[in-house]
């Protein structure tokens, strides 16, 4: 199918994208088109404009500073798969990134994109939950960061109103350990499941564990429970699997012709315990 008609503007300018976001409610800002465009050409979307920021500079940059890593809203899944500063300081970031489809889709999908679409099977979304990352938007009223724990709330929806751009999302540089764990039918695909997982670990012991999960629930969460069990527990095999256990009866997956609840329920537990054993190697 073809996509309805609809007027395509590429301001050089966020003060421009912004007004035009105003002035027409129907508008859609449009960045690597990998999630949108699809979306268009099989009518599900209808907007009456495409605000393009592919000539906004400044959005493309990756900056490693030495308390936060901002990552600008156009930079591409492939730019963080090859960042030799984010492997350096952040490698779950270039970890998740291999997992996101294809070369094709992640030369041009954008980090910004992705957090913005908000889907629920999609790798960044989840792995901010897992890292107190912040997203600072701008829109008529001026720009705010929000949490990530306040971005997601529910599938394709997050809390950035209409007339907002998503400029960069800022993740805390520290030394925590990580994990990132997925499974899909195949390489490529979406996952069935994915948990990202931070941690402190001192002489053995976890602490301050971020665990979320996406991919086998309808809105990306942290596994609360999970969390609160491995509080200043042991890392090793017999925490793992506990946790395992509390993330599977826990979790609230979804159902689809890709696999059961019961089925991701599993898959979700086994995720979790491995995700525990990865940053029990750290420590
Ligand atoms: C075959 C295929 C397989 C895929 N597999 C995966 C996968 O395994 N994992 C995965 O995570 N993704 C996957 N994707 C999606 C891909 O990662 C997209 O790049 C991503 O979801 C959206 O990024 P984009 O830059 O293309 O956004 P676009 O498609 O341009 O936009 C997506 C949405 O976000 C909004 N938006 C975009 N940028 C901004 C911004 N800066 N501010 C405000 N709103 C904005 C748009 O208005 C639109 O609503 C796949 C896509 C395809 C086509």
């Amino acid at each position: 199918m073809k996509p309805p008609k609809f007027k395509y503007i590429a301001p050089d300018n966020l003060a421009d994208v912004v007004q035009l976001l105003a002035e027409e409610p129907d508008a859609k800002v449009v960045a690597g088109g990998q999630s949108l465009m699809p979306l268009l050409a099989m009518r599900l979307a209808g907007p009456s404009v495409l605000v393009d920021l592919r000539n906004v500079s400044g959005l493309q940059r990756i900056d490693v500073g030495d308390t936060e890593i901002r990552i600008g809203a156009r930079v591409t899944h492939d730019a963080v798969e090859h960042s030799a500063a984010l492997l350096a300081a952040l490698p779950m970031l270039p970890t998740a990134a291999r997992f996101i489809a294809h070369p094709q889709i992640r030369s041009r999908g954008t980090f910004g994109g992705s957090t913005a679409h908000a889907d629920p099977s999609a790798e960044w979304p989840t792995v901010l939950l897992a890292l107190d990352a912040v997203v600072d938007v701008v829109g008529p009223a001026g720009e705010r960061s929000i949490p990530v724990d306040n971005f997601f709330t529910g599938p394709f929806t997050s809390s950035m109103a209409a007339d907002e751009v998503l400029i960069a999302v800022r993740i805390p540089r520290d030394d925590r350990h990580w994990a990132f764990q997925e499974t899909a039918r195949k390489a490529g695909d979406y996952g069935l499941a994915i948990v990202a997982a931070t941690a402190e670990i001192t002489e053995g012991k976890i602490r301050g564990a971020r665990f979320s999960v996406g991919g086998a629930v309808g809105t990306v969460t942290r596994l609360g429970a999970v969390e609160e069990t491995l509080e200043g527990a042991l890392a090793g095999d017999e925490t793992s699997r506990r946790a395992e256990s509390v993330a599977a009866s826990t979790v609230e997956p979804i159902s689809d012709i890709h696999g059961s609840s019961d089925y991701r329920r599993r898959l979700v537990g086994a995720l979790v315990r491995r995700a525990v054993a990865d940053l029990s190697k750290g420590a």
